[in-house]
């Protein structure tokens, strides 16, 4: 069995933090903000994801609300909504949960969003602010590990960063960050040439591939911060469905950090997206 060494960067108090911060910047607005969630259909992740969303953000102060919407509604349906959720000046935040069935046009709907109340930061406008070295409204899982690095005090500027996955959600959006806050960025995917060696570089790791366990001990430089994004499900020996991360166990036993799976990056990703609802809310003008 191998000794477990990495210090445990658990998820919640971080995402404590964040969110005691978006309820002191919520209610020092006149109103409270005001997010507005759509999901199409009932995939229960979605299902599951929108409706923890609803209740984290009225905990801390903000109203929400969610459009069900079956899932055979058509994509003029969901843009004509948009479009009136967009001219609505009591509502700050619009987030579409994907994915978006397949008769839906996912980059048409994302693309519809105004910037300005794109809580999710996929419109091609903050993609490229951010990019540009000047972010506002950022995809919420990289965001949200920028600020669990920051709550454990761990260095970002002038470290050697790999990130293992190039989605537009997760990978992209990560790199960008963490250039914007200095770090030296390599991106690699699945056409990467011997990734042990390519990770083995880092002092910051981030795995957001989904793939279980694909980062094993001989990948990681001793001493690494790694941080697990994947959410895996797996058949554990019980038989029964686990979660589990890219990131196989025994690296704890050579990073110097690493962040659990359950309990790591995920409580991050709601605290941000309700962050950006405020961001979004101090960014409009005042009705
Ligand atoms: P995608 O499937 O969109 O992207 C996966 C990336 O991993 C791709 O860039 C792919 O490369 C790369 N990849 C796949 N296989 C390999 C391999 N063998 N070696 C190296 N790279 C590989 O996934 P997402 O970014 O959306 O999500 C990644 C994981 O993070 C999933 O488990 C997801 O559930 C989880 N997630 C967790 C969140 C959270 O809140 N904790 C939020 C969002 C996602 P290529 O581009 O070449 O195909």
């Amino acid at each position: 069995m191998t000794a477990t060494t990495a210090r445990v960067l658990a998820g919640p108090p971080a995402a404590e933090a964040l969110l005691a911060s978006v309820a002191a910047r919520a209610a020092r607005l006149p109103t409270p903000p005001t997010l507005v969630m759509v999901r199409l259909g009932d995939d229960p992740a979605s299902v599951s994801y929108v409706r923890g969303k609803d209740r984290k953000a009225r905990e801390v102060g903000l109203r929400s609300t969610v459009h069900a919407l079956p899932a055979e509604t058509s994509q003029a349906e969901l843009l004509a909504l948009i479009a009136e959720l967009n001219a609505d000046e009591s509502v700050n935040g619009i987030l579409v949960q994907l994915p978006l069935p397949p008769h839906v046009n996912e980059e048409a709907v994302l693309h519809a969003i105004d910037p300005r109340k794109d809580v999710d930061g996929f419109h091609p406008v903050n993609v490229g602010e951010l990019w540009a070295g000047r972010p506002t409204l950022t995809p919420c899982t990289p965001a949200g590990i920028m600020f669990l690095l920051s709550h454990y005090g761990l260095p970002v500027a002038r470290q050697r960063a790999v990130i293992v996955g190039r989605s537009h959600i997760v990978g992209r959006p990560m790199a960008a960050l963490l250039l914007n806050a200095d770090a030296t960025v390599t991106v690699a995917h699945s056409r990467t040439v011997d990734l042990a060696a390519v990770t083995r570089e880092a002092d910051l790791l981030v795995a957001a591939v989904g793939r279980p366990h694909l980062i094993t001990p001989d990948m990681v430089k001793p001493g690494a911060t790694v941080i697990d994004v994947g959410i895996n499900r797996v058949l554990g020996p019980d038989r029964r469905a686990h979660l589990t991360g890219d990131v196989h166990p025994d690296v704890a036993g050579v990073a110097g950090a690493l962040t659990p799976v359950p309990g790591g990056v995920g409580p991050m990703t709601i605290a941000q997206l309700l962050a950006n609802t405020v961001t979004a809310a101090e960014r409009q003008p005042t009705r």
